[in-house]
């Protein structure tokens, strides 16, 4: 049997359950036979992750994603085949997930006002590292004031509910310069929903020339109409149809590890890119002023 391809993954180096070393445990018994690690505005999951890897005979690929706005909603980035050592690099995660934890101690406040007993300490313990929107839920669901992440979404944290807090702007121009500055690989996640495909078009030729290489087309919960529009447009742009599950833990995405297939080409037409930049000096990226939406 072929060995199954996931390019899309997070562990509790980010907002997934389970640690690099348990999900390449896990990538094993559902025989992946390449997965990448892509964990929200940090690398830090990888080096585990590999070592993990290594053990088990899985192909591994250092991977991030980026949460870039845009009006009308959000682009995430991912990212390939980091030279994620590089302190340039580093500093500026660093940076990002300060943001964020601004962000995170914000909702708890906001949350405290509305009556809302939770503590800025537990997030940041269920949190283990970047803290992000899930870990404000799991604590909303430990307290008992929902049933669910998807409920503390839509009542509390989600855009538009009393605790939301905008995040701290990065356009998807700005990621692919900061992918690239670690001579990665920039990939558009999850393409298709906000804000759409008729906007993305408009984007993709200054993404390309800025070095984006691919679309993520085989996406979990895709269908094939959605595969086929999005290979289509790869195909337009000569991008590099990737895929992944966006795999975070039980019941948060719908999709298992693993679970939607993804064409060894993807890997193939990635590796054969990253030889091109690997070891090049890399362009350098300054990050914009962080300024808060309204
Ligand atoms: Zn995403
Ligand atoms: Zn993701």
């Amino acid at each position: 049997m072929a060995q199954k391809i996931d390019l899309h993954t997070h562990s509790t180096a980010s907002d997934g359950i389970y640690s690099p070393t348990d999900l390449l445990h896990l990538a094993q018994q559902a025989q992946i036979g390449t997965l990448a690690l892509t964990d929200h505005d940090t690398t830090d999951g990888v080096v585990e992750a590999a070592a993990a890897a290594a053990a088990l005979n899985i192909d591994f690929i250092p991977g991030i994603e980026i949460n870039t706005d845009v009006s009308g909603g959000e682009v995430h980035m991912l990212g390939y085949f980091l030279e994620y050592e590089q302190p340039a690099f580093q500093n500026i995660l660093k940076v990002l997930r300060e943001a964020r934890i601004l962000r995170g101690q914000r909702m708890v406040e906001l949350l405290n006002a509305e009556g809302v007993e939770i503590s800025w300490a537990r997030v940041r313990e269920l949190a283990q590292g970047a803290v992000g929107r899930p870990h404000v839920a799991k604590a909303l669901m430990e307290a008992g004031y929902v049933q669910s992440i998807g409920e503390a979404f839509d009542k509390y944290i989600g855009k538009g509910c009393p605790a939301y807090v905008p995040r701290y702007k990065l356009t998807p121009l700005d990621a692919v310069h900061l992918i690239t500055s670690a001579n990665g690989l920039p990939v558009i996640a999850h393409p298709i929903g906000l804000p759409g495909l008729v906007e993305l078009r408009k984007w993709l030729p200054e993404l390309t020339s800025a070095g984006l290489v691919g679309l993520e087309t085989y996406y979990g919960p895709y269908t094939p109409e959605e595969e086929q529009q999005l290979r289509t447009l790869a195909d337009e742009y000569d991008l590099i149809p990737t895929g992944g599950t966006d795999f975070h833990g039980p019941g948060i995405h719908p999709t298992q590890l693993g679970g939607r297939h993804v064409p060894v080409e993807a890997v193939e037409r990635l590796k054969a890119e990253a030889a091109k930049r690997h070891g090049r000096i890399p362009p350098r990226f300054e990050l914009p002023a962080p300024v808060e939406e309204k």
